[in-house]
């Protein structure tokens, strides 16, 4: 029995979690204690949900179901974050190929995949439009959420939480890097701090500064191109795990590297050139464009996914 009226369910969904996506067998009241309807900023009303969902505590002075969807969310990437990371730390490829998949995953074994799966889905499950006897709830649905890697957060903030708890990141650095570098380039920033763990305040400013010059290196070198007029409108080309900058390519060209042959055989005078980028960079910065080169040779990828076509 439900304490409001239910939101309307479209008959495709009945006995859906509206949270999660799951089979549904309860319900969420809003507000669990009718004393809290002044809070609310639309009618009261029951959402149907499944066991887990159903009994999230949530804020007492809670102010719309968008809200209390945030809450039920957070927990449940709080209480997955260990299924969640598995995406984040293996493909499904290389967890098929582990021989050790058993003692590497702990008590996940075999089943690894699938748990990721039933955890992405429902993190990022959206539910259908909320309306109480045909009337829409207006709601901040539109500026729902922040997606990566196929899988949507609440928010930025959320995503990056997760990502430093899951992976056992610096709690400062990632954050950081995607204050320097923007959230487009979250997962380039990502990369840095899987390979940055465990670091000292140092280490931590250290490569910060690293970054923060490889921006400004970045900026001038556009800033000088726009100014020869050339190489001006390159774009960076992000493929696979890795991200071709406008700096590499514009290296390239600058330099008449047009194969991955001749790129391999010029890897020494790209490592001298970006030096200052510091080891780490450096080298991403190279494995970047040596995907771009790789990519670059197949006819079909280059008509439809090189925004540098014209370049070459
Ligand atoms: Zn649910």
């Amino acid at each position: 029995m439900s304490a409001y009226t239910y939101i309307d369910i479209p008959f495709n969904f009945r006995y859906t979690c509206w949270f999660c996506g799951e089979p549904s067998s309860r319900s969420f009241d809003l507000p669990k204690n009718p004393n809290n309807q002044r809070f609310l900023e639309h009618d009261p009303m029951s959402i149907p949900a499944c066991s887990e969902c159903a009994v999230v505590t949530v804020a007492s002075d809670v102010s719309s179901i968008w809200a209390v969807r945030d809450q039920v969310k957070r927990s449940m990437m709080d209480k997955y974050s260990d299924h969640l990371a598995i995406g984040q730390n293996w493909t499904e490829e290389e967890l098929k190929e582990s021989e050790f998949s058993g003692a590497l995953l702990g008590g996940f074994g075999e089943s690894a995949w699938a748990m990721y799966l039933i955890a992405k889905d429902r993190v990022s499950y959206q539910g259908w439009p909320v309306a109480l006897d045909s009337m829409l709830v207006e709601g901040d649905d539109e500026s729902y959420g922040f997606e990566f890697d196929g899988v949507r957060y609440m928010s930025l903030n959320t995503c990056l939480e997760h990502l430093i708890k899951a992976l056992r990141l610096d709690a400062e650095l990632l954050p950081s890097l995607v204050d320097i570098l923007g959230p487009d380039r979250l997962t380039y920033a990502l990369r840095i701090a899987k390979l940055n763990k465990a670091i000292t305040a140092y280490q931590r400013n250290k490569i910060l500064d690293e970054i923060r010059q490889q921006q400004d290196d970045q900026d001038d070198m556009l800033e000088q191109a726009k100014y020869a007029g050339q190489f001006h409108g390159i774009e960076e080309v992000a493929i696979g795990d890795g991200l071709a900058t406008i700096s590499s390519i514009q290296w390239a060209l600058k330099n008449d590297i047009k194969s991955l042959e001749y790129l391999c055989q010029q890897e020494d005078a790209f490592f001298d050139e970006f030096a200052h980028l510091g080891g780490p960079q450096c080298y991403m910065n190279y494995y970047g464009l040596q995907l771009y080169f790789e990519a670059r040779q197949n006819p079909v990828w280059v008509a439809e996914h090189d925004p540098n076509l014209s370049w070459w």
